[in-house]
């Protein structure tokens, strides 16, 4: 018999999310995630992934990780601690901390959890940990779980920071400042390097989330490398979903922190690795950043092509200084419609609005990526035309 009480509660939650627009429906893919995807029978540009360098569907990891299922099967059988690292999870963060100029990395099963993973066995609930306030959900949620106490500052306002870091460190033990290395709804970077000054005037714990920003910035080894701090940042986390067309996530660090995550941080001791074709598709994901440029240059073309066309149309794409672009449509309602509009004109870009982002700041995110050909752009920005006069935007 289902419990009345929760069945209640789903029902009250639902028609209340449903009632105030902001009922996310997911539309399955009917193939892979790549410049194009196919939806509902219907083939469409897609502007909406992470696949930064078009890796998710590169010929030669696919070939890799096929070799990989070969070799050591489709699962990796336990938990790291007990007997699930294979070899190849230990080459993997032996070429994230070669690639991140760090001492040591350790990878886990997604950012999202690695950022709860991390987070919180590190801190405690006798510190405190300045956050910006538009820090990534898994940075809230590891902050939470870490039990310390959480002080939000204003995005990117290093005067604020100044202030809550001066105060914090007189009433608790460690203090961590974590921030985005690139904000994922505006696409701006952080101010690493006044981060990292303050952070040593207070001597407060660096951790940085560089999910957007690895692949991308500082040739390709993130936005710590961007800024030439490699040596003066903690804690840089990344995700192997985004640029490196995986999944997974990790930190990269000194080999105590490293020594030290991996016997205490729960999902490493708790939940079962990376699967074999995982790993080794990240390590060849790795190999072709290191070896060559060119997929980063060409996402840098495409983003620059992309973003140009669209302010020449008179869309505002907000401060972004990355691929991610925003363009900022403000009203809520009007946004939806414009997302739903572009996608039955073959432009799959979604919408994001309130609560994701501030009331007033809707926006249809795009990604470009290195796999978009120029056509595929040129395209997407006559239907943005052709909506521009339509919706008035
Ligand atoms: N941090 C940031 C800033 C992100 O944007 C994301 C992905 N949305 C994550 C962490 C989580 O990464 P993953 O998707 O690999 O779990």
């Amino acid at each position: 018999m289902p419990s009345t009480k929760l069945t209640s509660f789903l029902n009250s939650g639902l028609n209340e999310l449903k009632d105030k627009g902001l009922y996310n429906v997911i539309h399955p893919l009917e193939g892979a995630n790549g410049p194009k995807i196919q939806l509902e029978g219907k083939e469409l540009i897609n502007l909406s992934s992470n696949n930064y360098l078009g890796l998710a569907t590169d010929e030669r990891l696919k070939e890799v990780a096929k070799d990989a299922v070969t070799k050591y099967g489709v699962g990796s059988g336990a938990v790291r601690t007990i007997n699930g690292t294979l070899q190849l999870h230990v080459e993997l963060e032996e070429k994230l901390a070669k690639f991140k100029h760090t001492e040591a990395a350790i990878a886990y099963q997604s950012g999202f959890n690695c950022n709860m993973a991390a987070i919180s066995a590190v801190m405690n609930k006798n510190d405190a940990i300045l956050s910006d306030e538009l820090n990534h959900a898994s940075i809230i949620d590891g902050c939470r779980l870490s039990k310390a106490k959480i002080i939000r500052y204003n995005h990117s306002d290093m005067e604020d920071l100044r202030q809550k870091a001066s105060e914090a460190v007189k009433e608790y033990e460690k203090v961590m400042v974590i921030t985005d290395g690139v904000f994922s709804m505006d696409g701006d970077v952080a101010k690493l390097p006044e981060i990292v000054d303050i952070a040593e005037e207070f001597d407060l714990i660096t951790y940085v989330d560089d999910a957007h920003g690895s692949g991308v910035l500082g040739e390709g080894k993130g936005t710590v490398k961007h800024f030439g701090l490699s040596d003066r940042v903690d804690m840089q986390m990344g995700t192997l979903s985004k640029a490196i067309g995986v999944v997974g996530g990790y930190v990269a660090g000194s080999q105590e922190l490293i020594d030290w995550l991996k016997v205490q941080s729960r999902p490493f001791l708790f939940s079962t690795s990376l699967t074999p074709a995982d790993i080794r598709a990240s390590i060849e994901a790795i190999d072709i950043l290191s070896e060559s440029k060119e997929l980063q240059e060409r996402l840098w073309e495409n983003t620059k092509y992309l973003q140009e066309g669209l302010k020449k149309l008179g869309f505002s794409v907000g401060d972004t200084e990355t691929p991610i672009t925003p363009v900022i449509i403000g009203d809520e309602q009007k946004t939806q419609q414009f997302s739903k509009r572009l996608m039955e004109e073959g432009v799959y870009a979604k919408s994001i609005v309130f609560p994701t982002v501030p009331r007033g700041t809707g926006r249809v995110r795009n990604m470009p990526t290195a796999a978009h050909t120029k056509e595929m752009l040129d395209e997407a920005l006559s239907v943005y035309e052709k909506l521009g006069k339509e919706l008035n935007v």
